[in-house]
């Protein structure tokens, strides 16, 4: 690992931290979570089971539907198959509905 890309991974860390603590780092895991080289967790994201107004993990562009990336989107993932089941996300741990939703929530 290169020193660039630990002091990257201390920064990542450093930010994660202070959202636990709840200061408002929000735009900032934004702007760097596609890039994280780790995953935070779902209370850290505040990850809940449902949409919020019309933003689910579903439209995200950290979703990853069950059975992987092709097919991403509204038309091939959110509306197909993808759609009922469980998948992956980017930046956050475990499981998450494509209904789902969390503050990390980038449109795709
Ligand atoms: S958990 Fe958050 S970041 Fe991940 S796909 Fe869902 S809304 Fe997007």
């Amino acid at each position: 690992m290169s020193t660039s890309s630990k002091l990257s991974r201390r920064r990542w860390l450093k930010t994660v931290a202070a959202v636990a603590s709840g200061v408002a780092v929000l735009p900032f895991l934004k702007r760097t979570a596609q890039a994280a080289p780790i995953k935070v967790t779902k209370a850290i994201a505040h990850y809940q089971d449902q949409p919020s107004g019309g933003k689910m993990c579903g439209t995200c562009v950290h979703f990853i539907p069950a059975g992987g990336k092709a097919g991403h989107g509204m038309m091939g993932g959110a509306m197909g198959p993808g759609m009922m089941r469980p998948g992956l996300c980017q930046v956050v741990q475990g499981r998450v509905s494509p209904r789902g939703y969390c503050l990390l929530y980038q449109p795709s």
